[in-house]
């Protein structure tokens, strides 16, 4: 048993955890991306090369009628670097599923990127992007050197095509800590983000969602090398919060890598620890039970401490 399960084991008496329902199919496009920034889990930057195959995709299209899920979102690297990005926000689209993006924002402001932000806006699109703080400095230092300024840039273009203004076009920003801490209240910070970004900026969201660093990829290389592996993994377990147990993203979800293969979320896909089914592909995703027993690990203790961490934030208050 691991550090993680022992902790449900100890609150719950539970010894496994398994998932509740489907609400969410989340894609993984692939890793390449136009940042590389310093906490990504999955390795992403301008030199990977991996992307979803149209074969896997026409499996994926396939597969998703027969499904019960409410919402596909898409995710990467920069998904809509994918050279089929828009033909399956279509797709997708036609299945009457919504349809949700993460993006790295600053790819807005690429050229060849401009129209992007009115074909989502005109398919509702909902968008989720990072910005792990509103100093220039701290997101520069994380995201790389103009990450600020181009984000800044981005979300006022959204903002000008109703993101973040009209309840049909959300837009979520991401905050994450800058080092080996918990993230602060989501409520208050949320609060400080509006008031900063609408007086210095001018600009508007929807909700800002606060997450843990994981301990895996390159965040975890950090703390190997600043010799706080220890003391990060000491801090998420003594942190750990029983409440956070319901919405886990594993309970609520399935991740689909660019090679097919399925995962409970999206930080096991980076860790190569497929679904515990005897056929982890994409073709057998609407067989794959919801309600099945959830691969886990030490890095689980990431989603569970303090108020817990998702990809739609903190999961308890
Ligand atoms: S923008 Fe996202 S996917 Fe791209 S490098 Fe940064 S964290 Fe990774
Ligand atoms: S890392 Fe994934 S499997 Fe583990 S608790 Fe978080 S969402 Fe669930």
């Amino acid at each position: 048993m691991n550090d993680f399960l022992r902790q449900v084991a100890c609150c719950t008496g539970a010894t496994q955890l398994h998932g509740q329902d489907l609400e969410t199919v989340q894609i993984n496009l692939g890793p390449r991306c136009t940042l590389e920034c310093h906490h990504c889990h999955i390795g992403a930057s301008p030199r990977r090369d991996e992307f979803m195959t149209p074969q896997i995709i026409d499996n994926l299209l396939r597969q998703l009628p027969k499904i019960d899920c409410r919402t596909v979102e898409l995710t990467g690297g920069a998904p809509e670097l994918h050279p089929q990005f828009r033909e399956l926000v279509d797709n997708v689209r036609a299945l009457s599923l919504r349809v949700a993006v993460r993006s790295n924002l600053t790819i807005h402001q690429d050229p060849g990127m401009e129209t992007i932000a009115p074909f989502l806006a005109e398919r509702r699109v909902a968008l989720t992007g990072s910005l792990p703080c509103y100093l220039e400095e701290n997101v520069d230092r994380q995201r790389g050197p103009g990450t600020f300024v181009r984000s800044i840039a981005a979300l006022r273009r959204l903002n000008g095509l109703g993101y973040g203004l009209s309840p049909e076009l959300p837009l979520d920003l991401v905050y994450n800590p800058g080092g080996a801490s918990l993230p602060p209240d989501q409520t208050r910070l949320e609060e400080s983000y509006r008031q900063r970004l609408h007086a210095e900026h001018g600009v508007a969201f929807s909700r800002l969602l606060t997450i843990t660093n994981m301990p895996i990829g390159r965040f975890r290389a950090d703390l190997r090398r600043q010799g706080n592996e220890e003391g990060y993994f000491a801090l998420l377990k003594a942190a750990f919060n029983p409440r956070t147990l319901d919405r886990l993203m594993c309970r609520h979800q399935i991740s689909v890598r660019w090679d097919g293969r399925l995962f409970d979320c999206d930080f096991n896909l980076a860790l190569n620890l497929p679904v515990n089914t005897s056929h982890p592909d994409v073709s057998a995703l609407s067989a794959t039970p919801a309600t099945r027993p959830i691969a886990t690990g030490e890095h689980c203790l990431g989603c569970t401490a303090g108020a817990g961490s998702s990809c739609a934030g903190a999961l308890a208050a």
